[in-house]
């Protein structure tokens, strides 16, 4: 199919795609999920905004303990950045679970949040990590963000500009484990955690759940049963069994709601070791 008849614009600045922005126009980053919705007609912009040439979008640095990546780096980017690697290896390492090489090249961090796909990476991971969404004009706790199915707190006209994430300190460990759609490579279900430690002793944890429920969430039943625990198998087991309690599970063809269920609490196991042993 083709897409309706639209207008196309290239912004330079990030002013200038504000201002051309809003209505019924949509911005175009990468264009891997937004191409195949205007061509099914799901998706009918009067006018396309390409904002994948303004420059102050682009790049990763580290300011203190917060890592910040331009909304148009590409999860390719971000999987081999020395700063991510070094600062939060989880967040390297979701991104790196992304689809396969070519989306890793194209798609971009900006349009994976804005989209909100209820199957996308990068929600489980971001709340998880106490992750901000920053936009034109204000920044939001990323599970504050995702609000629905493919439904965000972003308003008309609003663009990411950023992406800012908490490095990992001494004694916090986080993970990202992934049940993969065999063909899309989607999330059926993926679990980011991060576990900080005292001792041997959890002191305190964090879980984002993405591909379970029409949007990513904060399993707290969960993180409240960790939460004090010796991180043994038991505990663990204890608390991943309580990760589908934050959610409404989602039944399609992928997975049923019940299989779902049992894919969180197993996820859940893996990326909680796993945080716990890199704490
Ligand atoms: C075959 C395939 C497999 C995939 N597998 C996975 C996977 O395993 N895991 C995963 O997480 N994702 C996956 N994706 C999604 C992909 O990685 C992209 O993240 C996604 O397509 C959106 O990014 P984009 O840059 O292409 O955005 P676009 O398609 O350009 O835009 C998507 C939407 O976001 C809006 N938008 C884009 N940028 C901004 C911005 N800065 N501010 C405000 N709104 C914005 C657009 O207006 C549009 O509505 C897959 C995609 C494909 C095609």
């Amino acid at each position: 199919m083709q897409p309706s008849k639209f207008e196309y614009r290239k912004a330079s600045t990030l002013d200038e795609a504000v201002s051309l922005g809003g209505g019924e126009a949509d911005y175009l980053a990468g264009g891997h999920s937004l191409i195949p919705a205007m061509k099914l007609r799901l998706s009918e912009p009067s006018t396309l905004v390409d904002i994948s040439g303004i420059g102050d979008l682009k790049g990763i640095s580290r300011d203190g303990d917060t890592i910040k990546i331009g909304a148009l780096t590409t999860h390719s980017e971000v999987a081999s950045s020395g700063v991510v690697n070094d600062g939060c290896a989880a967040l390297a390492d979701a991104a790196g679970m992304i689809g396969d090489p070519q989306v890793r090249n194209r798609g971009t961090i900006g349009g994976n949040v804005a989209h909100a796909d209820p199957a996308s990476d990068y929600p489980g991971i971001l709340v998880a990590l106490g992750a901000t969404i920053v936009t034109t004009g204000r920044s939001t706790a990323a599970e504050d963000f995702f609000t629905g199915l493919f439904e965000t707190a972003l308003g008309e006209g609003e663009i990411v500009t950023e992406v800012q994430v908490p490095a990992t300190g001494d004694g916090t460990g986080a993970a990202y484990s992934k049940f993969f759609n065999p063909a899309s490579r989607y999330a059926v279900v993926g679990v980011g955690a991060v576990v900080t430690k005292s001792g041997g002793t959890c002191e305190s944890c964090r879980i984002g759940v993405t591909g379970a429920s029409d949007h990513a969430y904060r399993a707290t039943a969960a993180e409240e049963a960790l939460s004090g625990s010796d991180l043994g198998d038991e505990a663990i087991a204890a608390a991943a069994a309580k990760v589908a309690d934050g959610g409404e599970m989602m039944s399609d063809l992928s997975a049923s709601a019940q299989y779902r269920a049992h894919l969180c609490s197993v996820m859940a196991s893996r990326a909680i070791s796993e945080a716990a042993s890199r704490a």
